[in-house]
């Protein structure tokens, strides 16, 4: 996931820079209104973290000239506290959230999250592959009406799979997304907690909702 932040403060554009690589987002950094425009119309970004008072163009105004041009990357604005009418112009002019400096990397990182997921077309929340449902707000996982319990890597894991329906995930890029590893661990760890969520969601291995891929990783089937 590729995020532009426009942010004119250092100290707190490095903050930023760091907190999100750590949980595993590619990051771009800009100081500068004017470029950051046009890196956001010129490069694909899955959402923009924008300041509004930046040198060359404010952030309003990239936001506004964003959507006048049917932009639709989802963007959170970065306001001071006391600027109530910044924030109203800004969700006004489409903006996807906000945040009140100052802010834990925690709190931008689930918005981003949130925001991304609603720019990806999941409205309703729910995913759902024949009787298998799962809501992403309750995090309640059902297979035949019956409750699944699921720990929060198995909820991950299960939900990365879900949202990629009919594509192939590599070992790795599971490892990436659900444990946020940039190596290979060198070890079974994706296939031990595939066979558990197999287990839980009471998985039919002659008709599996998860596919093994050999040799390569997992797909989950497309209805
Ligand atoms: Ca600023």
């Amino acid at each position: 996931m590729k995020v532009l932040v426009i942010e004119d403060e250092k100290k707190i554009a490095s903050f930023i820079r760091r907190g999100l690589e750590e949980q595993g987002f590619a990051v771009d950094l800009c100081g500068n209104g004017d470029e950051g425009f046009t890196l956001a119309t010129t490069r694909h970004y899955d959402a923009v973290v924008l300041d509004i008072m930046l040198p060359g163009r404010d952030g309003l105004s990239i936001l506004r000239q964003l959507r006048e041009r049917k932009a639709p990357v989802p963007v959170v604005l970065l306001t001071a506290r006391s600027a109530l009418n910044e924030r109203l112009e800004g969700l006004n002019l489409g903006a996807d959230d906000y945040l009140t400096k100052p802010f834990f990397i925690e709190e931008l990182v689930a918005r981003l999250h949130a925001v991304m997921r609603r720019a990806g077309g999941e409205q309703s929340s729910i995913l759902q592959a024949g009787d298998l449902t799962v809501n992403l707000l309750t995090r309640e996982v059902r297979r035949d009406d019956e409750k699944v319990e699921l720990t929060a890597r198995e909820f991950s894991l299960l939900t990365y799979l879900m949202r990629s329906p009919g594509r192939v995930l590599t070992r790795t890029q599971i490892c990436e997304h659900v444990w946020n590893y940039q190596f290979d661990p060198g070890t079974n760890l994706v296939d031990v907690y595939v066979q558990r969520v197999r287990k839980k969601i009471g998985d039919d291995p002659k008709q599996p909702l998860i596919e093994t891929v050999r040799g390569v990783g997992y797909r989950f089937v497309k209805a």
